[in-house]
């Protein structure tokens, strides 16, 4: 078996256990905010993820002293601005901020979640800027490359903004994760496989697997409550998660093979809550398959 998992990459290229920390930029998103939209992805509560709040450097602390007792020796970390649309604002008045979050010399790396339609040229040029300080990696919420499905799930660009996106990342130093959701109303095994074979095809250093949540007062609860979206079983999600990591190329690293849902406000599928049992039924079924990424290339 073979997978190029996250833990095993952060090592062998920093040398020690480096523990991501999520932050918080303050930034929103215009697919909610009016721009493009005001109800956002269909799947999306616009609570944002947990993340520390106020100045960066006290958010950094609040998050280290967090997670203190898991650490070992010596750690690295990578501080993650998580929730909503982290270059959605002026590169002025984000600089500050992650100049601050990538100072610490624990610091190794600065990751940044967005859309590929928010990387104007002021950003992307302090994206080449911060490149040169420390590795960073923007991540990018794509969920899928199928056309009909971006626009039943309202993501809002079109797939060439992704490929512009991650061309220009590439040009400026940045390296690309991408967020890829399996279990879309609509799709099947093959069509996610296509999504990870077009990521992996596209240069994207790493990917993140997700199974959609259907999460309390979001548009998606509708659609799940008239019946129009079905649930996927465990076996199911982890044959299309096998399906998908078979068309990835081998150096491609795989940062997630699930969702972190909120327990409070998760409706569906219900077994996703249970993240530790979800993750050893994973490990055992890859092994018992003996999964090897990129063995269908
Ligand atoms: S882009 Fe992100 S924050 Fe914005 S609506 Fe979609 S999922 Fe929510």
């Amino acid at each position: 078996m073979y997978i190029n998992s996250l833990n095993q990459y952060l090592k062998s290229r920093f040398g020690r256990k480096v523990y991501k920390l999520a932050l918080s930029s303050g930034c929103s998103c215009p697919n909610r905010d009016g721009t493009l939209g005001i109800s956002g992805c269909i799947f999306c509560d616009g609570a944002g993820a947990f993340a520390e709040k106020g100045p960066i450097s006290l958010q950094l602390e609040r998050g280290k002293r967090r997670i203190a007792s898991k650490v070992g020796e010596n750690p690295g970390y990578i501080p993650y601005f998580q929730s909503f649309t982290n270059t959605y604002a002026p590169a002025e008045k984000l600089r500050p901020m992650f100049l601050e979050a990538m100072e610490p010399d624990d610091v190794v790396a600065l990751s940044i979640a967005t859309r590929p339609d928010c990387l104007p040229g002021d950003i992307m040029e302090l994206l080449r800027q911060l490149s040169r300080i420390k590795p960073v990696w923007v991540e990018l919420g794509l969920q899928t490359i199928h056309s009909q499905t971006a626009e039943l799930i309202n993501r809002g660009y079109p797939l060439s903004v992704y490929d512009e996106a991650v061309e220009k990342l590439h040009d400026a130093g940045c390296e690309v994760i991408t967020h890829q959701i399996l279990g879309l109303p609509g799709e099947d095994k093959a069509m996610m496989a296509d999504t990870s074979r077009y990521i992996g095809k596209i240069g994207s250093e790493g990917i993140k697997l997700h199974l959609l949540h259907v999460i309390r007062g979001t548009r998606l609860e509708g659609m799940w409550r008239e019946g129009k979206v079905s649930e996927m079983d465990l076996y199911d999600y982890i044959d299309a998660l096998m399906g998908c990591i078979r068309v990835l190329p081998r150096d491609v690293v795989i940062h997630r093979l699930t969702g972190d849902g909120d327990k409070k406000t998760l409706l569906a599928p219900l077994w996703s809550g249970d993240k530790k049992r979800v993750l050893n039924e994973i490990n055992r079924v890859f092994r018992e398959n003996d999964l090897t990424q990129g063995s269908l290339l």
